[in-house]
């Protein structure tokens, strides 16, 4: 066991203070990683708030989190001291059910261990996340970055990315698609991106008229705003697929609408009852509602290597830990370009009681 420091909530309406945590000695198929940056996922202030009512506090979030092996267990073979690694959601899961055997670790019969607010398989523990200094983590769920990426800019690939790029795989969208992305925000702005290095045509539906311009940048061909009825109503039956990232409830309605034969609107953010949704608008076109929940461990190595050969990257701000708790605000305030990523090395010099 050792002592390292993080960040964390004490309780569902407290800022994120410093704290010491402990990180168990390792296993035989255990990795050790000193961790140089996180992002920070609106999930993170969901969990941290008990939004889902599942918290056990103190809570550390943190799950896009890159940084380098420090030693590795006995019977470690994919990795050695010093190798470029990182870590997304899933620290652990059964490893023996068909969604484990075929690579959707995040679907695992009998439950994945989250990275943070998980239920460590061994002692029971509650998961800590890498708002931290260091973090041991299960071999199998431990990623390699690739040399080409930037690791300040690679974490918000381990959940924004690899959230948006199994749909888009899921559901083939390439050449040819016509696709929009309703949300531009940590995921939304990967989707752009993502799914445009594949090919497709993107269209950014949102709320801000004053990100019209940063969608168009990122390359959207066109933008919508979800507030003019008039331009929703001439985009009926337009796109193929639409992910939806809006983090709260809404009417998918207006959305569902925009969907042409067998179009499919995939959701992601909202984990709580939307508005009802109108029969017609899914028998009408062979429409239908998806959902999607982030990514396994094959996919993510296939979207970090893919990020590198194409050179894609999300946008970040850097910011140190002691801005922490203003990145929460900003980010629940929509003023964030596109995700935070904390410079954890913040934290050496920070004092914890
Ligand atoms: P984010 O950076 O805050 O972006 C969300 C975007 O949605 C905002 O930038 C805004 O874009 C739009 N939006 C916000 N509130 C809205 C509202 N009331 N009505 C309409 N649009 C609204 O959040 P994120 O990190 O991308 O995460 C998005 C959601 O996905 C969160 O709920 C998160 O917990 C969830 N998530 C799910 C998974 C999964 O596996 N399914 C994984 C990671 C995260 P505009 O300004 O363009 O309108
Ligand atoms: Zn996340």
């Amino acid at each position: 066991m050792t002592t390292c420091k993080a960040f964390g909530a004490c309780e569902a309406h407290a800022d994120l203070t410093p704290m010491h945590i402990e990180r168990r000695a390792l296993r035989e198929h255990d990795v050790a990683i000193d961790i140089d940056y996180c992002g920070i996922c609106h999930s993170d202030a969901h969990a941290v708030h008990n939004d889902w009512g599942t918290t056990v506090y103190p809570c550390v979030p943190g799950h896009e989190i890159v940084g380098r092996v420090s030693a590795v267990g006995a019977h470690v073979t994919r990795y050695k001291p010093g190798d470029r690694v990182a870590v997304g959601c899933l620290v652990d899961s059964c490893q023996a059910c068909p969604s484990c055997e075929g690579g959707q670790e995040q679907n695992c019969a009998k439950g994945p261990t989250a990275t943070y607010n998980g239920k460590d398989r061994h002692t029971g523990e509650t998961t800590l996340g890498g708002y931290s200094e260091r973090i041991v983590v299960r071999e199998q769920f431990v990623l390699r970055v690739p040399d080409a990426l930037d690791v300040r800019y690679a974490g918000p690939l381990l959940c924004a990315g690899i959230t948006v790029w199994t749909p888009l795989r899921r559901y083939g969208v390439g050449e040819g698609s016509k696709i929009a992305v309703v949300g531009l925000g940590g995921l939304g702005h990967m989707a752009v991106k993502l799914a445009v290095a594949l090919g497709a045509e993107v269209t950014v539906i949102t709320t801000s008229a004053s990100k019209a311009d940063d969608a168009r940048a990122l390359g959207a061909s066109d933008v919508l705003l979800s507030k003019d009825p008039k331009a929703m109503q001439a985009a009926a039956n337009r796109f193929d697929f639409i992910l939806d990232t809006i983090p709260t409830r809404h009417n998918v309605n207006p959305y569902l609408m925009l969907l042409g034969r067998n179009g499919v609107l995939v959701l992601v953010g909202a984990l709580e009852p939307l508005e009802a949704v109108h029969g017609a608008l899914l028998v009408i076109n062979n429409r239908s509602i998806a959902g999607s929940l982030i990514g396994g461990l094959p996919a993510t190595q296939e979207l970090l290597d893919f990020c590198a050969e194409h050179n894609v990257l999300p946008d970040c701000e850097i910011v140190d830990v002691h801005e922490i708790n203003t990145a929460f605000t900003r980010m629940q305030a929509n003023d964030v370009k596109y995700r935070f990523v904390i410079d954890m090395a913040t934290l050496h010099d920070v004092k914890t009681d």
